[in-house]
C-alpha cells in the first residue's frame, strides 16, 4: 500500500507552458514526469509503475509468444554499425562519440547490429533455428525536433525484439506471431489501434506493418478502407492502379504543332496559374526539383495532387531526398521556383501516373514569369517512367477494393519489419542447413516504444479533470480517500479498507494527506486512478462508503463491510474491459 503522505507524487494545477498536448500536461501536472533536458526526463514513482505495467504485459506476451529476454548494452561499437553500412546512412539521430582510447561509439538507436552479431556467433544450425530475442532497454535517439513528453523523447525505453529463421516461410511465421503478441499487447492496454501498411524507413527491409493508436494529436496521417481491412500510413498509401490506369486528370485533345509560351507574371502556384490562364489546374504539370543521394530528379505531379517524398526515394532507392532550394532551382532550370518544367530540362525526370493521362498540358516554361500551354507528354517531353509519386487524398479510391479511403491520425505505438536478410548477409550471420550448406538466416524485426504506449494511452484515455488510466496500466488500481484524516473514524476506517484491499492483492494508494476534501478529489482525478473509495463523515457515522468509477463518474453508497468486495468488482469487471 502507497500512502500519499510519503509519496513523491507532486501534482501542480498549472498548465506547463512547454508541452503541447495533453498526454504531455496531464504527465507532468499529475507528477508523473520531470524534465531534466530536451527529451530527457526523470520518471517519477508513479510514472515509473506505469511504464513497469507497461513492460509487464509487453514480457508476458513476448514470453506467450515464443520469444527470449536478453538485454544488450546502449552502448554500441562503431565496428558493428559500420559493418551493416548504417554508421554513414542513419544521420544525425546517432549519437556517436569516443572512448579515451579514441575508438568510436554510439548510443544504440535500435539494435539490429547487436543482435545480429550475438546470433552469427551463437547460431551455427538450423537446429537452433527460428530464435526470436527481445529486449527492453534505454534508447537514445537524437531527434531533431524533441517534443510531446515521452511521445518523442531523446532517451526513451524500447521493447525491440529480432527474429532469425532458416527461410522466407519460416520469416513470415515469424512475423504472423509477433504481429498476434502486438495486437494482444495494445488490447490489454485497453487502447484504440489499427496496424497499418507501413514504410520500412532507417530500418529497411521488404514490408512492415504500424500500429497506429487512434487520436487526433498522432503526428502520422493514416488511410484506412471504408469498406476492405486495408490500412496504410499516408506515407505509404498507394494509389488505386485502376485510378492511374484510367488518368481521371486527363482532358482536352493533343493540339497539333509544338507548346506555346504565355506570360504569367507573378503566377507560381497552381491556383494563382490556373486562375491567370483560366485552365482546370488538373492540367497543370507540376515540377518539383529534389537533390537527392542518387543525384537531381524532377518529379512531375499534376496539379492538385502532392508529392509523396517517401515514394519518390523508395523509387530512386536513395538514402534521402530533399526539396531543392531556391538557389539550386535557378542552377537547374534557369528560373525563379514557380516557373520549372519539364521541356527542355536537362534533369533526370520521373513523373506521377496523373500526368500520364494529360492530353493538353501547361507547365511552367523555365524562365521567370512564363509558363507553356498546349504541351503533350511523350511529344514534348518524356519522363523516365510514369509511376505512383503522389500522396492520396480523402475520398480515393482504395487500392485493394476501390471504395472510398478515409483518413484519421494515429500514433505510432509499435512497428514490426520484415527485415529479409539485410543485416544477416552484410553481417554473415549464416547457418548450416540439413546438408550442411551455408545459408544466411532471415530476419524480422519489431519495436514498442514503452513510454510513447503510455502517453498515448493518455491522449485516448482523458477528460477535463485528468488522466482516465485503463486499469492494466493504471499506477494504482483503487484510491482511498479518507475526506479527513483528523477525524480518527474516518482515519480508522481508511486503514481498514486500505488493508483488506492490500491484502486481497489490489494497488492501493491511501490519500493521507491532512488536505482538504475539495484538492483530495481534484489529485484522485487528475492522476486518473480507476476506482475510487471515499470515507466521509455522515455515509461513515451511518456504515456507509462510496465508490466511484473514474471513468463514468459513477457512485454507489455501499456498507462499509461490503466496500471491499464491491471494490474488487469493479476492479475485476475493468480488467475484464483490458482483456486480450
Ligand atoms: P517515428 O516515425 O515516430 O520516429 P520510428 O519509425 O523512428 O518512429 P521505430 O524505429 O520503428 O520508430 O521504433 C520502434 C518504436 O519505438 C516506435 O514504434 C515508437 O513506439 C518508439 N519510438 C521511436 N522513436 C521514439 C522517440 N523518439 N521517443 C519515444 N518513442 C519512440
Ligand atoms: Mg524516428
Amino acid at each position: 500500500m502507497i500512502r500519499y503522505s510519503r509519496y513523491l507524487m507532486p501534482t501542480t494545477k498549472e498548465t506547463p507552458s512547454d508541452a503541447e498536448v495533453v498526454s504531455h500536461r496531464l504527465m507532468l501536472r499529475a507528477g508523473l514526469l520531470r524534465k531534466v533536458a530536451s527529451g530527457i526526463y526523470n520518471y517519477m514513482p508513479a510514472g515509473l509503475r506505469v511504464l513497469r505495467k507497461v513492460e509487464r504485459i509487453l514480457r508476458e506476451e513476448m514470453d506467450r509468444a515464443g520469444a527470449q529476454e536478453v538485454l544488450m548494452p546502449a552502448v554500441v561499437p562503431s565496428e558493428l554499425w559500420k559493418e551493416s553500412g548504417r554508421w554513414d546512412a542513419y544521420g544525425k539521430e546517432l549519437l556517436r562519440f569516443k572512448d579515451r582510447a579514441d575508438r568510436e561509439f554510439c548510443l544504440g538507436p535500435t539494435h539490429e547490429e547487436v543482435i545480429t552479431d550475438l546470433v552469427r556467433r551463437e547460431v551455427r544450425s538450423y537446429r537452433q533455428l527460428p530464435l526470436t530475442l527481445y529486449q527492453i532497454q534505454d534508447k537514445f535517439r537524437d531527434e531533431i525536433r524533441p517534443r510531446f513528453g515521452l511521445m518523442r523523447g531523446r532517451e526513451f525505453f524500447m521493447k525491440d525484439a529480432y527474429s532469425f529463421d532458416a527461410d522466407e516461410d519460416g520469416a513470415a511465421e515469424s512475423y504472423r506471431k509477433m504481429y498476434g503478441a502486438y495486437c494482444r499487447i495494445f488490447r490489454r492496454m485497453g487502447l484504440d489501434f489499427r496496424a497499418v501498411e507501413a514504410d520500412t524507413g532507417n530500418i529497411g527491409g521488404s514490408s512492415s506493418h504500424e500500429f497506429m493508436v487512434i487520436a487526433d494529436s498522432g503526428e502520422d496521417a493514416i488511410v484506412s478502407c471504408s469498406s476492405c481491412a486495408y490500412g496504410a500510413n499516408v506515407e505509404k498509401a498507394e494509389c488505386s492502379p485502376a485510378e492511374a490506369a484510367t488518368s481521371p486528370m486527363g482532358t482536352g485533345t493533343a493540339k497539333e504543332g509544338a507548346p506555346r509560351k504565355v506570360s504569367t507574371p507573378g503566377r507560381r502556384t497552381i491556383e494563382e496559374v490556373s486562375a491567370f490562364l483560366a485552365i482546370d489546374p488538373a492540367t497543370l504539370i507540376k515540377t518539383l526539383l529534389f537533390e537527392t543521394s542518387v543525384g537531381d530528379v524532377a518529379v512531375l505531379v499534376s496539379g492538385p495532387h502532392e508529392v509523396n517524398e517517401v515514394k519518390v526515394r523508395n523509387r530512386l532507392g536513395a538514402e534521402w531526398v530533399r526539396l531543392a532550394g531556391e538557389e539550386r532551382v535557378r542552377e537547374l532550370t534557369g528560373a525563379p521556383s514557380g516557373f520549372a518544367g519539364p521541356v527542355g530540362l536537362s534533369v533526370r525526370t520521373i513523373a506521377d501516373h496523373s500526368v500520364r493521362g494529360i492530353r493538353s498540358g501547361a507547365t511552367g516554361a523555365n524562365e521567370k514569369d512564363a509558363h507553356l500551354v498546349d504541351v503533350v507528354p511523350g511529344r514534348d517531353f518524356a519522363p523516365e517512367e510514369y509511376v505512383d509519386l503522389r500522396m492520396v487524398r480523402d475520398g480515393d479510391a482504395c487500392p485493394r477494393c476501390g471504395a472510398p479511403l478515409r483518413f484519421s491520425r494515429g500514433i505510432e505505438v509499435g512497428h514490426v519489419f520484415r527485415l529479409g536478410t539485410k543485416y544477416s548477409e552484410a553481417m554473415r550471420a549464416v547457418y548450416l542447413d540439413e546438408s550442411g550448406k551455408e545459408r544466411v538466416s532471415v530476419m524480422g524485426c519489431y519495436g514498442i516504444g514503452v513510454g510513447r504506449t503510455a502517453a498515448a494511452a493518455i491522449e485516448q484515455n482523458h477528460d477535463d479533470d485528468g488522466i482516465v488510466w485503463p486499469i492494466s496500466i493504471a499506477p494504482f488500481e483503487v484510491a482511498v480517500i479518507p475526506v479527513n484524516v483528523k477525524h480518527a473514524d474516518l482515519a480508522s476506517a481508511a486503514e481498514r479498507i486500505a488493508a483488506e484491499l492490500d491484502t486481497r492483492g489490489v494497488e492501493v494508494f491511501l490519500d493521507d494527506r491532512e488536505e482538504r476534501p475539495g484538492i483530495k478529489f481534484k489529485d484522485a482525478d487528475l492522476t486518473g486512478i480507476p476506482v475510487r473509495i471515499t470515507l466521509g463523515e455522515k455515509n461513515v457515522a451511518a456504515g456507509f462508503g462510496e465508490i466511484r468509477d473514474r471513468k463514468t463518474g459513477e457512485t454507489l453508497r455501499i456498507p462499509l463491510a461490503e466496500l471491499a468486495n464491491a471494490a474488487i468488482a469493479l476492479v475485476e469487471r475493468k480488467k475484464a474491459e483490458c482483456a486480450p
